[in-house]
């Protein structure tokens, strides 16, 4: 056994906690399409071996339901930003509907999640919205909201080596995100983990941190869609463990976004959310939020979901514009938003399946569009990766469309950390971005110390002062 010590404060109120745990629920692997197949989460299976589609993490949703939506909602006030392991993080303080087979000396976490939902009352005033919400997503232990899922994925590892599993090392190919999530988390775990990138398509900041933490980190000279095909090959080998989010405990844990959201509403649910998307794990995961909490009761209407995309990598865009009856992958463009540079997107079916379900929209921004969504909302006080600016576009593109209104209650998930995307800030607002117009370009002046000079430009900046 791993003999583990984490600090434990001790809280009162807290005392009743542990006997929560005591109510087992199960949940347990199914074929999307329902061919009827349950399978342990700690099977190392991605699709189903019936007809070869995605996987989905099923829940017993009687048990769950043995506690009434106002129990579950103070069971997960009680535990937020609780030091008591492992339910100070925003994703195993929702343990129960997200993966209750991992024991606590097993939960590889960094307290991941609870990110901040800010009112982003100048950027609304702006755009001409009433009620506009950042959910921060990228305020999180590696910069993005890929630690949400990547919590639970590395913890069902070692859960299952501690069980004797033969897991050599964990895999996944990345746009740069999710490799930085999983060598952090694989670290902290103590278990080896390989990554796969697209040479010179994720940022410098992307590329030092699995580099960093240790993983085996290979750039490929292909794009994202090529690493996946290598890493589907590579974890034939059933002693890597594929990480990608067609791995479906990814999901489980990102989904727990939604619930935090409507939490931190007091458990109000929005008009629109807005998300960007790529390889469109999120979105599904999102989606299955809101549907667990009407399940259980903790919620009674669902708001409608925007999905936005690079015009450079558009194909759900398409998809959409033919009403879903058809999807064609591409093969996907440079894009400044490259977490987001997918032409194949493994969970097009589940997220076109939740859009139907949430009065779904997809929109696209074009480069221009992006970069200056970024800066507006910097220019208010932000600092926006290059995906939140693809979303930031739709929303404006969907407010001149009328598609949303101004009184719509609105959310925009920001998906990852301004700062891992510095570089394209800095030569936008340098204006030596190829092909881009640097409408709201903010260039650091350089001149002489000499208090004239100095003073000069103020005046011409600020006005007399
Ligand atoms: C992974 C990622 C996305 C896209 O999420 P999908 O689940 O692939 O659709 C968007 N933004 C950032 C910053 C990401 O890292
Ligand atoms: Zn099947």
């Amino acid at each position: 056994m791993i003999d583990v010590y984490r600090p434990v404060t001790y809280n009162p109120d807290m005392a009743e906690i542990p006997s929560a745990e005591k109510v087992k629920h199960s949940a347990w692997f199914e074929c999307v399409r329902g061919c009827g197949g349950k399978y342990s989460l700690k099977e190392i299976m991605y699709t189903c071996p019936n007809c070869g589609s995605l996987l989905q993490v099923a829940h017993d949703m009687d048990s769950l339901r043995s506690k009434t939506p106002d129990e579950w909602k103070q069971l997960f006030e009680e535990r937020k930003h609780s030091n008591h392991w492992p339910y100070g993080s925003g994703v195993w303080g929702k343990r129960e509907l997200v993966c209750p087979v991992v024991d606590d000396e097993n939960v590889v976490s960094m307290y991941e999640g609870e990110s901040n939902l800010f009112w982003a009352d100048r950027l609304a005033k702006k755009v001409g919205l009433r009620d506009l919400w950042i959910k921060l997503c990228g305020n999180s232990h590696t910069g993005s909201f890929k630690d949400l899922g990547m919590t639970v994925l590395v913890s069902v590892v070692k859960q299952m080596i501690s069980e004797g599993a033969q897991i050599k090392a964990v895999a996944c190919a990345s746009t740069g995100d999710t490799s930085a999530a999983l060598a952090s988390y694989c670290a902290a775990g103590d278990i080896p983990s390989i990554v796969f990138l697209p040479k010179g398509k994720v940022s410098m900041e992307q590329l030092i941190q699995p580099i960093a933490n240790g993983a085996l980190v290979i750039s490929l000279n292909t794009d994202f869609d090529g690493c996946m095909n290598i890493v589907k090959e590579i974890t034939k080998d059933k002693e890597i463990y594929l990480a990608n989010s067609m791995n479906s405990l990814r999901i489980e844990g990102q989904k727990t976004v939604a619930i935090e959201m409507v939490q931190q509403f007091d458990w109000d649910v929005p008009d629109v959310v807005i998300i960007p998307g790529g390889n469109l794990g999120n979105v599904s995961a999102l989606g299955r939020g809101f549907m667990m909490m009407e399940d259980l009761g903790l919620i009674t209407k669902r708001p409608r979901i925007v999905v936005a995309q690079a015009e450079s990598a558009n194909p759900l865009y398409l998809a959409y514009k033919t009403g879903f009856k058809e999807f064609h992958s591409v093969t996907a463009r440079k894009t400044l938003a490259s977490a987001i540079q997918i032409g194949n997107p493994v969970s097009v079916w589940k997220a076109i399946d939740i859009l139907n379900q949430f009065d779904g929209v997809v929109e696209q921004a074009s480069e221009q569009e992006l970069v200056d969504a970024c800066a507006l909302a910097d220019n208010t006080g932000m600092y926006t990766c290059p995906h939140t600016g693809v979303a930031f576009a739709a929303l404006l593109k969907l407010m001149k469309k009328g598609v949303i209104e101004k009184d719509h209650k609105t959310v925009v998930i920001s998906t990852a950390h301004g700062l891992k995307f510095s570089g394209f800030k800095l030569q936008y607002h340098m204006n030596k971005l190829k092909g881009i117009e640097s409408h709201y370009a903010n260039t650091p002046v350089e001149i002489d110390a000499n208090i004239d000079s100095v003073k000069k430009i103020i005046d011409g900046h600020i006005g007399g002062l």
